[in-house]
């Protein structure tokens, strides 16, 4: 069976859980797209050119433990505004979508660009404040030193720089169903997600 669910939405919405149990309910495999430009960013910060590390980029460099990093992060949004680095990781993300078993992908233009033909698509967001402060808790709670103001900004910045750019700005397909997690539990927003992927499989 060949069945997309494409998952959009701004940073700390709550994509990343989605995804995960929305892909374990149903056993379709997932991919975080954002690892792959979180990757290919963090190269970068190591000093090589952005195109030539998207071209390179290795099962492993997904693996690295240091790619949940606010610098990582911008690192990420950065080369994600270039389009030649976009085209060179556009393949393999198509063929994971189309994949045999059924597909999850999070991202910000995988309902828009990567898989316009989605089974289903969700476009997942929540109001600033709620997102900086769960982004904040979040990379707190992994001992790094962080404010709640600087998490607040960079996810503006990172935000602002994903929905403006002129190669596959983030935005929310025009058949996308949206959910707003700001005042859902995770438990909420899970279920209200395998809910609108379910009746579509039915
Ligand atoms: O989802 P995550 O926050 O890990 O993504 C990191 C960055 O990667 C985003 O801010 C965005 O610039 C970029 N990205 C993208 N397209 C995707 C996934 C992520 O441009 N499909």
């Amino acid at each position: 069976m060949i069945f997309t669910v494409a998952i959009d939405g701004p940073a700390a919405a709550g994509k990343g859980t989605i995804s995960k149990e929305v892909a374990a309910h149903f056993g379709f495999a997932h991919l975080d797209t954002g690892l792959i430009y979180r990757a290919t960013g963090a190269r970068v910060l190591a000093g090589e050119d952005p195109l030539a590390a998207a071209q390179d980029l290795r099962p492993e460099d997904l693996q690295r433990d240091d790619l949940r990093t606010g610098e990582v992060a911008q690192a990420a949004s950065k080369v994600a505004v270039m389009a030649d680095v976009r085209a060179a990781l556009v393949a393999f993300q198509k063929s994971f979508a189309r994949r045999e078993g059924g597909a999850v992908l999070d991202g910000r233009d995988i309902g828009t660009v990567i898989c316009p033909e989605a089974e289903v698509k969700l476009f997942v967001t929540a109001s600033d404040e709620v997102r900086g402060e769960r982004r904040y808790q979040e990379l707190f709670g992994k001992g790094q030193d962080v404010t709640r103001e600087g998490v607040l900004s960079d996810l503006r910045l990172r935000d602002k720089r994903d929905s403006e750019r002129e190669a596959a700005p983030m935005k929310a397909a025009n058949d996308a169903v949206v959910i707003d997690t700001s005042e859902m539990t995770i438990t909420e927003a899970v279920e209200a997600a395998v809910a609108a992927v379910g009746t579509v499989l039915r």
